[in-house]
């Protein structure tokens, strides 16, 4: 979180930088209200409808305190907390986009692919997430009896217990669990030595097909967006194929700049969407107050050189 303790949230991007023109203050104060460039947009967040760990209503109030105008809720497969954050969006004044984060299986990776503006009442999109989510428990028991074997007893009710949504087991709530039971100093860290392929409470899963997240999306009337590109484990080659698979698929944009993403890799997904014509998108991926590398509104400013998908919203 050392974007919260800096006085400057986004001291890290305050170097003079041509690709990266922007500090977050300027995005804030920007006199052009029709440029998308000039409006703080954070376009992705989980809320305890899946892995975070605030209400939706409280995840809009502290975005709109940390500055942000226009906001995406995108729990992963989850729709169940837009109408509750559309509802306090409209309260406290803050421009509120419908998302979600769909799991999605491709290449032995795990993609996610973020879907924005979407109509929660789209009946594909609802089946497709309700497919997506039914292997989830099956896993997590799987899980607990992993952990169980290692010296863990009781992980799929520890973690099930800290889960808001029963349907909605994630290794976030594995690794939360563990680090209250002092088995690592931090979720971070849990991930690591347990919750990572070929580690003892690794259990691998079948989300949803790319074409078929995809196609949900846009048949819910939303675009699709690759999330957090620069974390998957994959070579150039394989990056290539996977946007060409997504791009055909209907994929409209790329999120350039993520809460996890460092300077370089901004630069390298804004090349990236420019080369390839895809939209550029700006996101947190804030799941909670101490362990989120960003704050709501402080990821990385987008370069003045791609077009923001939010010009549509
Ligand atoms: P799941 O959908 O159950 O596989 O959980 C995936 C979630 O785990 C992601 O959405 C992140 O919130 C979290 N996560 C994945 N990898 C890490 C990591 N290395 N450190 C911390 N959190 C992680
Ligand atoms: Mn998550
Ligand atoms: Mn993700
Ligand atoms: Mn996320």
């Amino acid at each position: 979180m050392s974007n919260l303790i800096a006085d400057d949230p986004i001291a890290d991007n305050q170097v003079a930088d041509d690709q990266i023109a922007k500090s977050t203050t300027d995005v804030v104060s920007g006199s052009d209200s029709r440029d998308p460039h000039t409006i703080n947009a954070d376009l992705h967040c989980h809320s305890f409808y899946s892995d975070g760990t605030l209400a939706p209503a409280a995840l809009v109030q502290r975005a709109r305190a940390n500055g942000v105008q226009l906001m995406a809720l995108t729990d992963h497969d989850e729709l169940g907390g837009l109408a509750e954050a559309a509802e306090a969006a409209a309260d406290l004044g803050v421009r509120f986009v419908p998302g979600v984060e769909v799991s999605v299986s491709w290449g032995g990776e795990t993609l996610h692919i973020v879907g924005l503006g979407i109509d929660p009442g789209a009946p594909d999109l609802i089946a497709g997430l309700t497919g997506v989510r039914s292997g989830r428990d099956a896993r997590a028991r799987e899980m607990g009896a992993q952990l169980a074997a290692v010296g863990h007893p009781g992980a799929y009710e520890g973690a099930a217990a800290l889960a808001g949504n029963a349907g909605l087991v994630s290794r976030t709530h594995f690794a939360r669990w563990l680090v209250e039971r002092g088995a690592c100093d931090d979720v971070r860290a849990v991930f690591l030595k347990y919750l990572v392929p070929g580690r003892p409470g690794y259990v691998p899963h079948h989300w949803s097909r790319l074409t078929e997240a995809v196609g949900w999306i846009r048949a819910a009337g939303g675009v699709a967006v690759l999330a957090h590109p620069a974390r998957y484990r994959v070579g150039e080659l394989a990056l290539t194929t996977m946007i060409e698979e997504f791009r055909t698929a209907g994929g409209e944009a790329i999120e350039v700049a993520s809460g996890s993403h460092t300077r370089d890799q901004v630069r390298r997904f804004a090349r990236i969407a420019l080369a390839e014509g895809l939209e550029a998108s700006r996101g947190s991926d804030f799941h909670s107050p101490i362990e989120s590398h960003a704050d709501l509104g402080y990821a990385p400013v987008l370069p003045d050189s791609v077009v923001p998908v939010w010009h549509r919203w």
